[in-house]
């Protein structure tokens, strides 16, 4: 569907953000026909895309790839009618009875509410290295690029549930995966780490830290520190994943909103935030917890909020 972006129309709302939480509050809009625009500037489905296979996400017993779920969102909400655009905005403005939303085209767009599901992207080591061998080695993404290394060794670093998840995936791919953590317990479900343990093809390297990546061409091995005794030592490999949390996308937001201290947006039960006519959902939102189920929860509350803002105010 051709879009027509209009500084002259005044949105009901504009949802920043294709995730779950964007997807579902884009849905509610759109079923209770406001004229509701969705903006997303990279890939539909946020994290979830990246995701191999969903399992606690309500209504699939047999789980449900991340990708097919994220398709599933936008046919759904499509149906009623939902706009969907690619587009990054860049600012936000409040003015008395609208807010303003600056596009990174130089576009301009007018909506009642705004609804901002913007999501997180994965943490960085920041270690020398990461950046040098991205996509020549180190990657974020274990669905994307796990074929990649089929029957040779990589290392996965991280001790949360995306570690664990991961881990277990690219089993499929790789000859060992290392699983190093800075720690010598994961913080991963007690049901992932169950898995992570009894996988022969696992290895698990607790308290350490990634030092430096190094390689020619390509990543070969990895550099660690011992968190208890400082000693360095070293693995011999070809990728590295990094899967060491999730940081929000709202560096556009700084100055604009009430964030907490990491950045993420604060809201309250109802998802309003601290702008009038402004609601957030889902990843981006202080409190969160990364599921897709929450999102979708938050999303849904939002577009209803929402709503019930125009009606009192319009
Ligand atoms: P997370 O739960 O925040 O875990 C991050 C892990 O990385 C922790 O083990 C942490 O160590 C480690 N870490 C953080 N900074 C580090 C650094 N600089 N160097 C080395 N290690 C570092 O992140 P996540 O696993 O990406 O999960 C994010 C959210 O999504 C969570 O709420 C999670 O429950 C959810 N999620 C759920 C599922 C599922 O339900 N199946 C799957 C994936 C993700 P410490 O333990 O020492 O802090």
């Amino acid at each position: 569907m051709t879009v027509e972006l209009s500084e002259e129309i005044l949105y009901d709302t504009i949802i920043v953000g294709g995730g779950p939480a964007g997807l579902t509050a884009g849905l509610y809009c759109a079923r209770a026909k406001l004229n509701t625009l969705l903006l997303e500037k990279g890939t539909l489905g946020g994290q979830i895309a990246l995701t191999d296979l969903v399992e606690n996400y309500p209504g699939f017993p047999d789980g449900i790839s991340g990708k097919e779920l994220t398709l599933k969102f936008k046919e759904q909400a499509e149906r009623f009618g939902l706009c969907l655009v690619r587009r990054e905005v860049s600012r936000v403005e409040k003015l008395e009875r609208e807010i303003l939303v600056y596009l990174r085209t130089g576009e301009l767009l007018r909506g009642k509410t705004l609804i901002l599901t913007v999501g997180s992207n994965p943490r960085k080591l920041g270690v020398p290295g990461e950046e040098e061998f991205l996509n020549r080695g180190v990657s974020y993404c274990a669905t994307c690029d796990g074929a990649l290394f089929d029957g040779v060794p990589i290392a996965v670093v991280g001790g949360g549930d995306s570690a664990a998840q991961e881990s277990l995936f690219l089993t499929r791919f790789a000859s060992r995966v290392y699983l190093v953590h800075r720690r010598d317990k994961l913080r991963a479900q007690k049901r992932l780490q169950d898995r992570v343990f009894s996988n022969p093809k696992i290895t698990f390297v607790p308290n350490k830290v990634v030092e430096e990546i190094r390689g020619r061409d390509f990543v070969e091995r990895l550099i660690l520190r011992d968190t208890k005794d400082n000693s360095l030592s070293e693995l011999q490999l070809e990728g590295v994943f990094i899967f060491i949390g999730l940081e929000p996308n709202t560096g556009f937001l700084k100055g604009t909103l009430e964030l907490d201290d990491n950045g993420y947006i604060l809201t309250d039960h109802r998802m309003r935030t601290s702008m009038e006519g402004v609601f957030a959902a889902g990843d981006c939102r202080s409190g969160a917890t990364g599921q897709v189920a929450v999102a979708v929860g938050d999303g849904c509350i939002a577009a209803i909020e929402a709503e019930r803002y125009i009606e009192d105010r319009f």
